[in-house]
Formats: C-alpha cells, structure tokens, sequence
C-alpha cells in the first residue's frame, strides 16, 4: 500500500485583518518545538499572503492562496495570478472551493483551467469537490463528485504533486458532517478514480472538509483514506487549529 503524508490546510476565507498574523507565527512557533509528522499549511487572504509568507520562511508551514486566475498577466482588473502569488511566498493554492462554484459561478472547465495555471506558476493545486445536500439526498453524492472529479482535474496533473478535498457543501460552516462511513465510502470512490487515471493517483492526498473541529478532527482524520483536512473556521486561531493538526499523526 502507498503511504501518502497528510496535509493539514486551513482556509481562512475572507477574514483577517493584520492583526490575525500573529496566529499563523504561533501555529509555526508551536510546530516548530515539535515538529509533526503531518505538512501544515495556511491560506490567508490574498492580501496577507506575502507578508505571512514572509515571517513563516524557514518553517514548516506552507502558506498558500485561496484563488488564482487562469492568465498569468494581463487586463484582469481586481485579480492575481498564479505566478504573482507564487512571488509573494505562496506554494499551494485552493481551486474550485464550493464558495467559489457558486458564489463566483465557476463550473469545472474554469476549476480545470486554474488547475493548469497553477500549475503552470509553479503551485500546487488543492482542488475542491463535494455535493449539495439534496444530492445527497437523492442517493446522487457518488455520482456528483465523480463527475466534478472527472471534469475538474486535467489530465496534465499527471505525475504532477496535487491534493483533492473532499467537502460536502452542505457541510461546510454549518457543524454538519457526514457519518465516518459516509466520508470513508467517498474517499474510496475518489481514490479509485485517481488510480485509475493519473500515475501517481495512489499516492495523491484526499482531504475531508467541512465542519472539522477539534472534537471531531481525530475520528475523521483516522478515516480509511482519510489524509488529512481541510479546515475553515476552526484555522483562524491556533488554538483550534494546533489541537486539529496534532490530531492527525
Ligand atoms: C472550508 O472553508 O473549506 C471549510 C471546510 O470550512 P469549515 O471548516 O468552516 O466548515
């Protein structure tokens, strides 16, 4: 069996002002006494990117973004590129965040081309699925996120360092979760699907995201292919976060 090293990403959405830095030093401060076994990431607001990229160089947390376009320059007033925020010190970068599918109105063929363009910039992708609660409803969870998958991840990650999240929408923000079988049975189906199709698909982490807590991160993130999480609210301070990190050695 391929070992796969879990990633612990927290997503800070649009929040945070220049005084929530200090939590990312302290996530880092604390990781650094004992360093994990887990890789360890944050992404800020495009705006804190390079300056929490510049007081976490030379630890272990990867600061990364949570949105690139898909042009690397241009006439794109109001947007970044991929190889500017790979300048300012990001390394990984959230594409396709459900927020972003609806909100942004980005379907799988942009997801798929911002994939290409982070690669391109030099960063790796996070690419982000998961049904509606009435597709889960309708017995249809399966068959939605393998679609999404099959449309939003270009063949050009191939042999390429990429990571899936798994994040029922409904889940998200809400203190929902699915059961522990309900998650395991789709990172099964997700895992299949990259197997299938990309060379080193065994070896790619699967994230689970939504509503991870520190009461809950430990049952989640020893879920069968489970390897690791993606982490909203519960990443804006670091005494949510650290417990959720140290949950998944
Ligand atoms: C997210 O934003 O990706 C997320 C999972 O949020 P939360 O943990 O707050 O549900």
């Amino acid at each position: 069996m391929v070992s796969v090293r879990k990633l612990i990403a927290g997503n800070w959405k649009m929040n945070g002002l220049s005084n929530q830095i200090v939590e990312a030093v302290t996530v880092a401060e604390d990781l650094a006494r004992n360093p994990p076994k887990v890789r360890v990431a944050i992404c800020p607001p495009t705006i804190l990117v390079h300056r929490i990229a510049e007081r976490l160089a030379r630890t272990i947390v990867e600061v990364g973004a949570q949105d690139l376009h898909g042009e690397a320059a241009g006439a794109f007033t109001g947007d970044t590129s991929g190889e500017m925020l790979h300048d300012a010190g990001a390394r990984v970068v959230i594409i396709g965040h459900s927020e972003r599918r609806s909100l942004h109105y980005e379907d799988d063929a942009v997801v798929s081309g911002k994939v290409n363009a982070a690669l391109r910039a030099g960063l790796e992708p996070i690419i982000c699925v998961g049904e509606r609660l009435d597709h889960r409803e309708a017995g249809q969870a399966l068959e939605v996120v393998s679609h999404q998958l099959m449309h939003s991840l270009p063949m050009s990650l191939d042999g390429r360092a990429f990571v899936v999240a798994y994040e029922p929408v409904w889940a998200i923000g809400t203190g929902l979760t699915p059961t522990l079988e309900e998650i395991a049975n789709m990172h099964r189906a997700i895992r299949d699907l990259l197997v299938e199709r990309f060379s080193n698909g065994a070896a790619r982490p699967i994230l689970y995201g939504g509503s991870v807590k520190p009461s809950n991160a430990q049952d989640i993130l020893h879920t069968q292919d489970v390897d690791g999480a993606l982490v909203g609210g519960a990443s804006l301070l670091a005494k949510d976060f650290l417990p959720i990190i140290r949950a998944a050695e």
